[in-house]
């Protein structure tokens, strides 16, 4: 018994070693060619050389590649939704800000635009006549049909998907940065048009990244359809570049300083 043990422990032994014998030696993960031996240049892009631009004196003003959409002084790039031959029916007031005219119909640009940075400031009604989604509702809408809402959120509970800042029965914003009524709120919005497939499908989502006042609240978020007040949203068919337009909803919202970039 004595033997058998002894003759196993050492056929187990030689087995082990046998094992061993056979692992290929360690070979150190280094590429064939090493960083150490490259030159700095040998990373560096230089040409097509990035284009320049001027920037605003501030982050309200267009850069030099925008395109102004409003600047205080006329409605020339906008139109009526109700009448597309006639001009926006809203007030301009001070030449500085442009005003909502309730019940006369939302406006629309004359362009379309598809990916973009868009930068619009806009103002809750200079009293509070109401609460819930009929203070201050307004919205701007990507390519005619993706709403982000404009609402005065200050102090004024109402469901969260359809505060300001939310994609409109979508995509509640992450925090309610909402300045108080008589200030003047910002959106700076990164826009992605949806992409369709060459039989119509959806290929990608539409996706939004927005700052309102300084503050992100929607974080590249996907758009998950056409807008709609009632039912699932969804994309129903495919489409191009499209206006974007501004909602009247029975407010007296203004709006200023609105830019644009294609992207
Ligand atoms: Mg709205």
């Amino acid at each position: 018994m004595r033997l058998r043990f002894f003759v196993s422990a050492i056929a187990c032994l030689f087995s082990s070693l046998g094992a061993a014998a056979q692992q290929k030696p360690y070979v150190s993960p280094v590429p064939a060619t090493s960083p150490m031996t490259m030159k700095p240049e040998m990373t560096e892009i230089w040409n097509p050389e990035v284009k320049t631009i001027t920037p605003g004196k501030k982050d309200s003003e267009a850069p030099s590649d925008a395109i102004v959409l409003f600047n205080g002084k006329n409605l020339d790039q906008w139109v009526s939704q109700r009448d597309k031959n006639k001009t926006a029916p809203w007030k301009i007031i001070n030449n500085d800000y442009m005003e909502v005219v309730p019940g006369s119909g939302g406006i629309e640009t004359k362009l379309s635009f598809g990916d973009c940075q868009l930068h619009i400031e806009w103002s809750a009604p200079d009293t509070v006549e109401a609460g819930g989604q009929n203070r201050g509702n307004s919205g701007v809408f990507f390519q005619n049909r993706y709403e982000l809402q404009i609402l005065d959120s200050y102090n004024n509970r109402t469901y969260r998907n359809g505060q300001a800042g939310s994609i409109y029965k979508d995509h509640a914003p992450l925090v309610n940065a909402m300045r108080a009524p008589l200030e003047w709120n910002t959106y700076d919005v990164i826009y992605t048009a949806p992409r369709f497939k060459a039989n119509g499908e959806l290929d990608a989502p539409a996706r939004i990244t927005v700052l309102h006042n300084g503050v992100l609240v929607q974080n590249n978020a996907t758009i998950n359809g056409l807008t709609l007040y009632i039912g699932l949203h969804n994309y129903p068919s495919a489409h191009g570049e499209d206006v974007i337009s501004l909602q009247d909803h029975g407010c007296k919202t203004q709006f200023r300083n609105i830019w644009i970039r294609k992207l």
